[in-house]
């Protein structure tokens, strides 16, 4: 069993969990890529991070139901060890359209994607963690979204109502578990370059918003997971409850 700190990305098979993956492994931490059903990229990722010496699995798991994020943290405990770090990322949104057109399945199927699949791996998490517990600490990254504060008007209220919930759910772990040894903070990106803009319907949606971002241009995977990286690193060992917008000013 390995003695080297070790990472749970969810949704790490792509995009901005895949950037933050990489970067993980790249510090030495041995890292598992949970996917939910591209088996092929988080694969390709595993085969990426292993050419370069590091310590990689992928698994599969629908992290918005309970037998899937326990089988996913089992997996974890068995073939890497204790996780130190839970970055909470996996997340999707649905077409564009208004308020007035959503349907409860679709609405339910947002905050259940969004929303109990990180109250589920937080659960996980902390429990193992938890020095109360006997654990010996560790740091829970939430991805959020610039979307929690713009409420996505026209867009998705769903996809924005959900990450509210997750800026609520960081604020009161963070307190919940504050002197157990965990830390939880929370990182809110505003326009990155993902598949992600493509399921709403538009995937050049970045390029008919990029002038009103003061930076005048979309972020990259990469310069959220600096964020993540470092808000689970030692380097913020004093920040908890803290919330990192990476919006190029928007
Ligand atoms: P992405 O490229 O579409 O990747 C989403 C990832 O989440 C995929 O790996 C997907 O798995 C995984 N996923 C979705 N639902 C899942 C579930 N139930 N169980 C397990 N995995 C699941 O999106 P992204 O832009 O990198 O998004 C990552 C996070 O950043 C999300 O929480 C998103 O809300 C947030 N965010 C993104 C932006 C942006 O502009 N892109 C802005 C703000 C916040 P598969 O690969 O198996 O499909």
């Amino acid at each position: 069993m390995s003695k080297q700190k070790v990472v749970i990305v969810t949704g790490g098979g792509r995009g901005i969990g895949a950037a933050s993956a990489k970067l993980f492994a790249q510090n030495a931490y041995a890292v598992c890529i949970n996917y939910k059903s591209n088996a092929e990229s988080a694969n390709a990722l595993v085969q990426e991070i292993k050419a370069f010496g590091g310590e990689c699995i992928a698994v599969q798991a629908d992290v918005s139901k309970e037998d899937d994020v326990l089988r996913l943290f089992e997996t974890v405990d068995r073939e890497l060890g204790l996780v130190s770090v839970l970055v909470n990322n996996a997340g999707m949104l649905k077409q564009q359209m208004r308020l007035e057109d959503m349907s409860a399945d679709r609405i339910n199927s947002v905050l259940i994607n969004n929303v109990t699949s990180y109250f589920l791996c937080c659960r996980e998490a902390v429990k193992r963690m938890s020095t109360r517990r006997g654990g010996v600490g560790g740091v829970i990254v939430n991805v959020s979204s610039g979307a929690a504060r713009s409420g996505s008007p026209n867009e998705y209220i769903d996809y924005a109502a959900s990450k509210g919930a997750i800026d609520t759910l960081t604020k009161g772990l963070s307190l919940e578990v504050a002197a157990e040894g965990i830390r939880v903070n929370c990182v809110r990106p505003g326009l990155i370059y993902t598949d992600m803009h493509a399921d709403g319907g538009e995937p050049e949606r970045i390029e008919r918003l990029k002038s009103n971002i003061p930076m005048q241009r979309g972020g990259l995977p990469e310069e959220v997971a600096e964020a993540i990286y470092w808000l689970a690193s030692e380097k913020s060992s004093f920040a908890t409850g803290a919330f990192v917008d990476l919006t190029g000013g928007l």
